[in-house]
């Protein structure tokens, strides 16, 4: 279906860029899922989304379940779960194209789910999308394939204070490997990556720009495309981190510019152990194989091989054919809701935790305090309370939150803390989600609260 919404993002213009006001008069512009958009405008309390995940139906220390903690890992819809399933009852073999049967529908549900990744990421061609079990290792695998040979002693590599450790350990390791120098962006009070600094700190030093495209801490939706085009123009190669805005934002590769993408398909409705790597095609051909062994080379004798092309070049043995096939069926999930509608229940959801939790006496919030350009997670400490034990009072009450240094310690540091208290949302979030944990927060705060 084609709408002025879809004209306005086909223009270029993401629909966090659009800002509220502009998207809720595109969703007035609607026709053809006005009703939808009827039912669904009701819904912002009691998600329309939620009966698809199984798992939110269950109690917890008594209480019934309220997950909050989806920037970690999301819940899988019954479509995921069913098509992990299904591929086991009725199509697992060792996939390959000129094999048996069963052997050749694995092959397909596996090649088509990369195409489906590709789709999502709106990369050029499917061969352009590699296999990973996640961020973490498709960003370890463009700091071992990529950085390694080509970075030499003096080059730069340029990370911000806001980037999660699987962001900022694989690059030091590159830099005592090459003799490279990692730097790193200021953010700004709210964690914001400050512009000015990225230019500050750009030379013709810097090889390599690494970011997030939103934080896990602040929930901050960075300006990637502008971030991309200031490397760019200092000659630097991009990798964005795309694991949190992935279930949130639209993502596209050839707008954004970037020559490298990372996503986990678990933060994005799939099942754990499945991500993607985006990179140039040019790149990966540059690329030297990552791991080697059988499906990623043929011809293998002796002293020669011929390697396999693009992302089939980095994915050594037998793949996670099932991983892939959970993945692409989260994807169909999700592209099957209307993004508008999930962008406007989301915008709902954050202004109200905003709300709530500025209820709060002694909470102190890290990071923006409006629904601009962010995503609905909230991190915050507490008067009086470490982090670890209001999660410990939460998670008696049924509430699962995530507490900590959110692997994020460079940016707590920015806020003057060690540890925080993340609650996150997705799609299947409520505002009752929220009440309870604004209620569960309070108490903490009543006379004869015992401290901690
Ligand atoms: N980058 C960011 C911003 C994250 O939030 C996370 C996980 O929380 C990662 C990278 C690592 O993702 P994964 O553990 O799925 O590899």
């Amino acid at each position: 279906m084609t709408n002025g919404l879809d004209a306005r993002i086909g223009s270029g213009m993401t629909r966090r860029e659009m800002g509220r006001g502009a998207l809720l008069a595109s969703l007035g512009a609607l026709t053809a899922c006005d009703a939808a958009s009827d039912s669904h405008a009701a819904a912002d309390e009691h998600s329309p989304w939620r009966r698809d995940f199984p798992v939110l139906n269950q109690t917890v220390n008594g209480r019934s379940l309220v997950y909050l903690d989806s920037a970690a890992t999301t819940q899988r819809p019954a479509a995921v779960i069913e098509a992990i399933l299904n591929f086991y009852r009725h199509d697992n073999a060792n996939p390959g194209a000129a094999l048996h049967t069963l052997a050749r529908r694995a092959y397909e549900r596996y090649e088509g789910a990369r195409q489906t990744v590709a789709e999502f990421l709106n990369a050029a061609q499917p061969d352009e999308i590699v296999w990973t079990r996640g961020s973490t290792e498709g960003i370890n695998l463009v700091a071992r394939a990529w950085a390694r040979p080509v970075l030499r002693p003096g080059d730069e590599i340029l990370l911000t204070l806001a980037e999660h450790a699987s962001n900022l350990l694989p690059w030091r390791l590159v830099a005592e490997h090459t003799g490279a120098l990692v730097k790193y962006v200021e953010v700004d009070a709210d964690g914001r990556i400050l512009l000015e600094d990225l230019d500050r700190k750009l030379s013709e030093r810097t090889r390599l720009v690494c970011f997030s495209h939103v934080s896990n801490v602040v929930g901050y939706i960075n300006p990637a495309a502008e971030i991309t085009a200031r490397a760019h123009r200092a000659g630097a190669r991009v990798l964005i981190d795309a694991a949190q805005s992935a279930p949130h934002t639209p993502l596209d590769v050839q707008a954004l510019g970037c020559d490298f993408l990372v996503f986990s398909g678990h933060k994005v409705l799939g099942p754990m152990g499945a991500g993607a790597l985006f990179a140039r095609r040019e790149l990966l051909e540059q690329m030297p194989p990552y791991q080697a062994g059988s499906n990623m080379a043929h011809g293998i004798d002796l002293n020669t091989q011929d390697y396999e092309h693009g992302g089939h070049k980095f994915s050594a043995g037998t793949p996670n054919v099932s991983g892939a096939v959970g993945l692409a069926a989260a994807i169909h999930y999700v592209r099957s809701q209307d993004p508008a509608l999930i962008e406007h229940h989301e915008t709902e959801l954050t202004n109200y935790a905003l709300r709530r939790l500025a209820e709060i006496p002694g909470l102190r919030l890290l990071g923006p305090k409006s629904a601009e350009q962010r995503v609905p997670v909230f991190s915050f400490v507490m008067k009086g309370y470490t982090p670890p034990a209001i999660l410990k009072h939460l998670d008696s009450e049924g509430i699962a939150v995530r507490a900590g240094d959110l692997a994020a310690l460079p940016l707590l540091r920015r806020f003057g803390v060690t540890a925080a208290v993340r609650a996150s949302c997705y799609l299947y979030t409520q505002t009752e989600d929220i009440d309870r944990l604004a209620t569960a927060l309070l108490q903490l705060t009543r006379p004869g609260a015992k401290e901690s």
